[in-house]
């Protein structure tokens, strides 16, 4: 991969981070916030379900959090690798990652190969 493509590639990486981080502190917002936007009037008391579904989206709130916060550091891996210069080198075998998988996953920081042994 030329510099060119890496500079290119560093600064997706660098607004991908931007976004995510942006994105997690809107959650935590979202999620430290008590619920007190949300005033309970005598229809919300009388809909047990609501009570239900509003944990259902703390629940999802915090397990998007974790999402984040594993891209985070997939993002952050990337580019340590760029600034190391091992970008495209894999984590598992040391082998090239294909650029093909690089340019669909720009954090990858492993082959298809080791990926797969790693999530089983
Ligand atoms: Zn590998």
């Amino acid at each position: 991969m030329s510099k060119r493509d890496l500079s290119k590639l560093n600064d997706r990486l660098l607004a991908e981070k931007k976004r995510l981080e942006a994105e997690r502190s809107r959650l935590n917002d979202r999620s430290g916030s008590g619920g007190s936007d949300t005033e309970l009037s005598d229809y919300d008391t009388n809909h047990p379900a609501d009570m239900g579904s509003e944990l259902f989206d703390r629940e999802k709130d915090l397990a998007l959090v974790e999402n984040v916060n594993s891209l985070l550091d997939q993002v952050n891996g990337a580019l340590a690798k760029i600034a190391a210069d091992t970008y495209g080198v894999c984590d598992g075998c040391g082998g090239r990652i294909p650029e093909a998988r690089l340019r669909a996953l720009t954090y990858a920081t492993m082959c298809v190969s080791c990926q797969s042994r790693f999530e089983d």
